[in-house]
């Protein structure tokens, strides 16, 4: 067998990557790559590796290792709010408020002027209850947590009736009968899939009911012979009954989105002001700040909703506070609104400007696949994602990328194409449509970013 250089000779000639990585990893970067060598060599035949061959592989081990598995991706999926993608990006506002709290101790559960113990709530409560009217707030780790927080909290071994036209499933198995079970309420279930009255609604209620509970059918819509009771004589009768009445708004717009051109959502504003004693939404849905659930509403519903024992188990950490104070705080100004929340921001994004954005990026997309494609803007139609507004589309502009080849192997040559994006620095994620790679621009902020990185796509023909 032909002579391998020792590991220590390795690591002193791989001093620089020793200082860069570390004495530990340099030295499993070294063992893996001589260990690959080893059994090369036991090959009748096979020749050694200069140094220099072993310390380029001990390097590319190294950075390969490396590469953070959490990391951005342009996200040009078309689908705004992308579950898989980590849903809205967070204002530069939000981005530095995050930076800050991680950075050093805080004030997250102490009142400076007192110089006593506070409650984490209180940074965002009065912001929220501005925006939205309600009495009192709370937040948890996920809109999910907020729903099982309020029924626990409010309807432990009772009965809830829900409308059969609203037992929704939401991706990553969020189904309402299990929640209920699990939050040891008995879901009783009122109407009909299509058709729920108010009369289902009141034979339902009884001496067994600890709530009645609206959810909005974000991802779904039920359509043709329908009816539905609305918010303002599903209160009136919970409120005769005396039982509270909390709605589940999922996407929950903070404010009326018809401002920025966009489709009307429910906001929990409004639930409130039709008798809603409790609303929850998500806070990285069409609120555009971080993961959390939100929780508005009456005061005694809050009081007992922070009583609940569940709610430690729910808290959320002084990173998302951060955000969300952070974010909430830009609402203020819905002016700028717009320009500096970037989920409003890519949403309300004049098609126009998609187009200029477009042009610019064919070019370089062809000429960075080199005769392997034909590059084209095409129309393509936005989704807000998360379920929000499941039937609206916005009109957008994207690349389509079309490989050159036969009718026979266009599908392995577009998944070829996929993952080369895919495989960028910066992974860009688009989508196979028909027979063409789609890249949706609406997205797309850093075009200078995602110009550089051009040049690296593999393989080179
Ligand atoms: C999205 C959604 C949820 C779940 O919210 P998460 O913040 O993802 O936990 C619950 N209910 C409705 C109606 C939703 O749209």
């Amino acid at each position: 067998m032909a002579a391998l250089p020792s590991v220590d000779r390795l690591l002193a000639l791989g001093h620089t990557l020793v200082g860069e990585f570390g004495r530990q990893e340099t030295t499993r970067a070294v063992r893996d790559v001589l260990g690959v060598w080893r059994t090369a060599l036991a090959e009748p035949g096979s020749k050694a590796p200069d140094r220099a061959t072993l310390l380029r592989q001990i390097e590319e081990s190294l950075r390969e290792r490396a590469v953070p598995s959490l990391r951005p991706v342009f996200n040009l999926t078309g689908t705004v709010l992308h579950t898989n993608l980590g849903r809205a990006a967070l204002a530069e506002e939000a981005v530095e408020a995050v930076a800050a709290a991680a950075r050093s101790a805080s004030n997250l559960e102490y009142r400076i002027d007192e110089g006593k113990r506070g409650d984490r709530d209180e940074h965002v409560e009065d912001e929220l209850c501005r925006i939205t009217g309600a009495e009192a707030a709370t937040i948890v780790n996920n809109n999910a947590a907020a729903v099982m927080l309020v029924l626990n909290s409010l309807a432990l071994r009772r009965e809830v009736p829900v409308s059969r036209g609203e037992l929704i499933e939401i991706g990553g198995s969020f189904r309402m009968p299990e929640i209920m079970a699990r939050a040891g309420c008995r879901l009783v279930e009122v109407g009909t899939t299509n058709r729920t009255h108010i009369d289902d609604y009141a034979a339902a209620i009884g001496p067994r009911t600890g709530l009645v509970m609206k959810v909005h059918t974000s991802n779904y819509v039920v359509e043709g012979f329908t009816a539905s009771v609305p918010e303002e004589p599903l209160a009136e009768l919970c409120h005769r009954s005396g039982i509270p009445f909390a709605t589940d708004l999922g996407s929950g717009a903070l404010i009326d989105l018809a401002q920025f051109g966009l489709p009307r959502e429910p906001t929990p504003t409004k639930a409130l002001e039709q008798g809603v004693d409790v609303v929850t939404f998500s806070g990285d849905k069409l609120l555009g700040g971080p993961q959390c659930g939100l929780i508005v509403g009456s005061k005694e519903m809050l009081a007992k909703i922070r009583r609940n024992p569940m709610k430690r188990a729910l808290r959320c950490d002084k990173m998302t506070i951060a955000a969300l104070a952070a974010t909430l705080r830009l609402y203020a100004d819905p002016d700028r609104l717009a320009a500096r929340l970037p989920t409003l921001r890519a949403l309300a994004r004049p098609v126009e400007e998609i187009g200029g954005l477009a042009d610019r990026l064919v070019p370089l997309v062809a000429s960075a696949l080199s005769g392997r494609a034909d590059v084209a803007v095409t129309e393509c139609q936005s989704q807000f994602g998360s379920g929000a507004l499941p039937q609206q589309r916005v009109p957008s502009l994207g690349l389509a990328i079309s490989p050159r080849t036969g009718k026979r192997s266009r599908g392995a040559a577009l998944r070829r194409l996929a993952k080369a994006f895919r495989e960028l620095p910066v992974p860009v994620i688009g989508r196979i449509r028909n027979d063409e790679f789609v890249l949706d621009l609406r997205c797309l902020e850093d075009e200078a970013g995602f110009a550089a990185q051009l040049a690296r796509l593999e393989p080179k023909p």
